[in-house]
């Protein structure tokens, strides 16, 4: 396959695929977890107490833990940096890669991540409101992971950042336009394509036409929701089984990565999804300079990987 210009579905962004640069992916190595044996601020013992603010579990203890983030950027209390961040621990046991919990224990998270962004959209004292929620996870060193205890991450402010405004407004015009939603009309694209992962009748998995990370997939619901408060039963057990098989598959690679759930809440145009982005790429002089992003893996050849059981 020859270099190939690629814009994105909604945004403004350019990727150019380089397929004949790519390294095989055994060639690939990186050092994501260090230090396993550890203890750490998630072990259950140190964890502090003022700073839960959910929990599920049962007699024996939790199983995952929500608990405000000791160190916010943002905070309810700072005008110019409004905001409140928490930290998911997802699991009592250091040293554990998310991937290897059981689909159940996966399930668990996900459902601490309904619960959060139910809690966070609540309207706030003085008739405030957190409009963005974001969820994240950084899994390895080179995603930004600083503690090795598996954990993730809510963000929620009230402005809502211009590359999500931006893909929101142009999902809009394309409804405007076509009288059909955008994101529809991509998933039954993808799906009928060579980036096409896997998919039943509750998700569907592929790696995005102008993927501009290395073996990047999306995760989508096949029913339109807004946010993860929506999935059903059956749809959070349908995501943490094909989460943990992407996540799985990553993880013999050795590649960090990062995930993220972007939330407007009560937003009409938006579809909920998560976006996998491992950091396998390193962005320099082309990337910084022009903004146009180098991915030498291109985005049929990451499927095919994943396809491989
Ligand atoms: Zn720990």
């Amino acid at each position: 396959m020859q270099s190939e210009l690629r814009k994105d579905y909604l945004l403004n962004k350019y990727v150019l695929i380089t397929p004949a640069r790519a390294r095989r992916p055994r060639d690939i190595s990186e050092q994501t977890i260090l230090h396993r044996d550890k203890k750490c601020v998630f072990c259950p013992a140190a964890v502090e107490k003022k700073l839960i603010v959910d929990e599920i579990g049962d007699k024996e203890g939790w199983q995952v833990l929500a608990i405000k983030n000791k160190y916010p950027a943002v905070t309810l209390t700072n005008k110019k940096a409004y905001g409140t961040q928490e930290v998911i621990i997802e699991m009592p046991e250091h040293g554990v890669e998310f991937s290897d919990l059981s689909v159940s224990d996966i399930e668990n998270v996900l459902r601490m991540y309904q619960r959060r962004t139910a809690a966070l959209s609540k309207p706030l004292p003085g008739g405030k409101k957190l409009d963005y929620i974001l969820i994240f996870k950084n899994n390895g060193s080179k995603a930004g992971a600083s503690i090795l205890h598996a954990h993730s991450q809510v963000f929620a402010t009230d402005i809502i950042p211009p590359d999500v405004q931006e893909e929101i407004t142009a999902a809009q015009r394309y409804h405007t336009q076509f009288k059909r939603n955008a994101y529809e009309d991509i998933i039954k694209k993808e799906c009928a394509s060579k980036r096409f992962i896997y998919g039943d009748d509750l998700v569907a998995a592929f790696c995005p036409y102008a993927s501009a990370f290395h073996y990047e997939a999306w995760l989508f619901p096949r029913r339109f929701i807004d946010n993860i408060t929506e999935l059903n039963r059956r749809e959070i057990t349908a995501f943490a089984k094909i989460l943990k098989t992407i996540l799985q598959k990553l993880n013999s690679l050795n590649i960090s990565y990062n995930f993220f759930m972007h939330q407007i809440i009560s937003n009409p145009h938006q579809y909920f999804y998560i976006k996998i982005q491992p950091r396998d790429s390193v962005w320099a002089g082309v990337e910084l300079g022009s903004g146009i992003v180098i991915n030498s893996v291109a985005p049929e050849d990451a499927a095919k990987f994943y396809r491989k059981r």
